[in-house]
Order: C-alpha cells, then structure tokens, then sequence
C-alpha cells in the first residue's frame, strides 16, 4: 500500500508517518497543498491522507481540483475544525472519510485498511476478518470452531461493523444502519442483538471476551483490531 500524507504540521506528519510504516504501508509526506497537488495528479498512490489548513493551496481547493482532474483515488481528510459543516463539505468535494484531529493512529490505520479493503474483499460473498468468515449468500457465520446461520439484524449489524474495523459504532448508528430507526427507540434492542450473535458463535465453554466484537463502555460497539495485526 502506497499512501500519500498531504500534512504541514511537521509533528503530526511524523506522527503519522511512524504509525503507518510500522503497519507495513509505504508512505510519502508532503508539506503543501501545490506540491501535494502535484503529487496527486501523477496518480502513483493507492490512497491520500489529507490535512485541510495548508500552505499554498488548503486541502479542499486540492480535492476539488483532483477530483475535477479525473483522480478516484479514496481521500481520508484530516482536519481539527470538527464542525458538520466542514464535515459535510468534505464528503461534497469527494472525500471518503473524515478524521478529526487529534485522533488514534490506529484508527487512521482501521479506516486506510477500510476503504482500500472495500473494493477487493469486502464485497465479496464470503468474507473474513478478525478470525470471523461471513458468507453473504447464507447469512453464515464462522467463528473458531462455531459455525451458525444468523438473522436477518444479527448479519446485518455484524457486517456492518466488520466493514469498518476498529471503527466504534455508537448504538445510534447501528440502528439507524440495521433497523432503519432514526430516533432511539429507548431499548436494548442493539445489545440484545450483539449477545444473540455471541451466543450463536461463542462455546459455552469459550470466554466471550475473546470474541471480537468489543463493547465500548456508553458508547456503542466495535471489531477489536487485535487479531489484525
Ligand atoms: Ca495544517
């Protein structure tokens, strides 16, 4: 995996850099917004990482050029103005994903694994991750030595989580993604799930604290990156 970091602030940039060599990807920062552009428009990296106050061109004006250049490459923005509005303008310009600073770089990491898996294996009818393999066409799931057919909410609200490792998912967005409920329902009904599925994949005589959907303490749901290192 090639990346390309866009990233003025020199300790950041480091920051970043460290934590995705360490994880196996090639990466190349660069420190302005018209040489980054450049860099973009010659189309050697799989993915770019891209700061949105910088010198000479911001991050913004940058994507909106790639992208009217033709440029698919998947975009993560970072940015420390946290606000929808920035949020939403980003997604407008062609930015797969956003990332508030200051973040965890294993989430950055969860997230270039994410969108870069989601044109190959993640759309396959059989898919694995974390040591759990989901056959799309069966409702299927395997897990150590388990193997059991899931509903309908207990696929879905797995699938979805295995679709952005290491990323937590608040109850909200779950039932919003599963159930389609746009407001809080006031139940347990996503915890109720989350235990059905464990029960379904877990032996009795196997902790379920190995299985790795991780629960987030007030805060909702995630596929604990452990395994994937
Ligand atoms: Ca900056």
């Amino acid at each position: 995996m090639r990346i390309l970091l866009i990233e003025d602030e020199p300790k950041i940039a480091s920051f970043v850099c460290q934590g995705l060599r360490a994880a196996g990807m090639t990466v190349d920062p660069i420190e302005d917004g018209l040489a980054g552009l450049n860099a973009v428009l010659q189309a050697q990296h799989d993915l770019l990482v891209l700061d949105i106050m910088l010198p000479q061109l911001d991050g913004f004006e940058l994507l909106r050029k790639a992208r009217s250049a033709g440029i698919t490459l998947p975009v993560i923005v970072l940015s420390a103005k946290t606000d929808l509005a920035d949020r939403l303008q980003g997604f407008d310009l062609g930015a797969d994903d956003y990332l508030a600073k200051p973040f965890f770089i294993e989430e950055l990491i969860a997230r270039i694994r994410s969108l870069l898996g989601r044109n190959a294996s993640q759309n396959e009818d059989v898919f694995s991750l974390a040591g759990i393999t989901l056959n799309r066409l069966t409702r299927r799931a395997d897990w150590e030595d388990r193997s059991a057919v899931l509903s309908q909410r207990e696929f879905m609200l797995l699938d979805y989580l295995m679709r952005s490792p290491g990323y937590i998912f608040s109850r909200k967005q779950i039932l919003q993604h599963v159930w389609n409920f746009n407001f809080d329902p006031q139940t347990n009904v996503v915890d109720v799930c989350v235990q059905r599925i464990k029960k379904k994949l877990v032996s009795t005589d196997n902790s379920t604290s190995m299985f790795p959907i991780e629960s987030i303490r007030g805060v909702g749901y995630r596929i604990n990156l452990k395994g994937l290192a």
